[in-house]
């Protein structure tokens, strides 16, 4: 079978109030990849944070700065975040990724592309209500062309991220049109805590998305929780073939002690191991994901 290739989600905008080894800063980003990689993590994703406070930061010198960080320590593969969408525009979202590119140190391997619109409302199940009741996350197809071109045109391969099959569509839709190329890089997002605009973190639910992906176009999957433990789904994952993103920038994992980032990693290449899959280093993740 295939090599699995763990993706750490190393902080997105998690806080700190349920596990403190969330990583802000470039330096302490780059301390955990690097514990990462030596777990068998072959991708960092991560967002730019206020150093001190952890706020989102949109800077493009603390994204670079990390990027430079982490190649000089690993060969990880490096994904920024795409800015937040709560930026103004498509361009405000993407700026920090074309000038990261323009820098070999710091040009990014991949950069993600939500691929359609979600409702992202969450709901407070013991209180029975919705705690904000209209937030889009609103990415229109012009807005998904316009990122497909200008990650392409920086020299940056996309990431589909797939909340719905709907979006693995679009992105099937996307290589047919000639905007993405195979191999197309696939990130199921299920969705916990209370977040409805993903499948469930089980294993039907990731099933009901793993049976979605068209035999005719290459678009290796590998699956994330957002809100939950993604702990129940790894062996399901495995079994078929996809790979693993898996992070405190998701959940803070305090049913397992508050662990650091290398810890998941550790314990997913460890059930890999287990069940006759081995784990696949940054080159070999390279050359499995069309990485020149
Ligand atoms: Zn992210």
């Amino acid at each position: 079978m295939n090599k699995l290739i763990i993706e750490v989600r190393i902080n997105e905008y998690a806080s700190r109030k349920h596990n403190a080894n969330v990583p802000f800063s470039p330096a302490e980003i780059c301390e955990e990849a690097l514990r990462c990689w030596r777990a068998g993590a072959s991708i960092v994703h991560y967002h730019a944070r206020d150093p001190h406070s952890g706020a989102p930061s949109a800077l493009s010198e603390i994204y670079g700065e990390t990027a430079r960080r982490i190649r000089d320590q690993t060969d990880l593969l490096v994904m920024p975040t795409l800015g937040a969408w709560t930026l103004p525009s498509p361009e405000a979202r993407m700026s920090h990724i074309i000038e990261l590119a323009r820098d070999p140190a710091t040009r990014p391997d991949f950069a993600p592309i939500d691929m359609g619109t979600s409702n992202v409302d969450a709901y407070d199940a013991r209180n029975r209500r919705f705690i904000s009741d209209e937030t889009v996350y609103l990415n229109t197809t012009r807005t998904l062309q316009f990122f497909a071109r200008t990650i392409r045109e920086a020299g940056v391969r996309p990431v589909a991220v797939l909340w719905n099959v709907s979006a693995i569509r679009t992105t099937a839709a996307f290589v047919e049109a000639g905007l993405f190329e195979e191999p197309v890089y696939s990130e199921i997002v299920l969705t916990e805590g209370g977040l409805f605009a993903g499948n469930p973190g089980t294993v039907r639910g990731l099933a009901a998305m793993a049976d979605f992906f068209p035999a005719s176009i290459r678009m290796p999957w590998t699956v994330m929780c957002a809100g939950g433990n993604l702990f129940p789904i790894v062996g399901a994952a495995i079994e078929r073939g996809g790979h693993i993103a898996i992070g405190l920038g998701d959940y803070p994992y305090t049913e397992l002690g508050t662990p650091r980032n290398a810890e998941l990693v550790e314990r997913v290449a460890g059930m890999a191991r287990v069940m006759g899959r081995e784990v696949a280093t940054p080159s070999e993740t390279r050359s499995m994901l069309g990485i020149g």
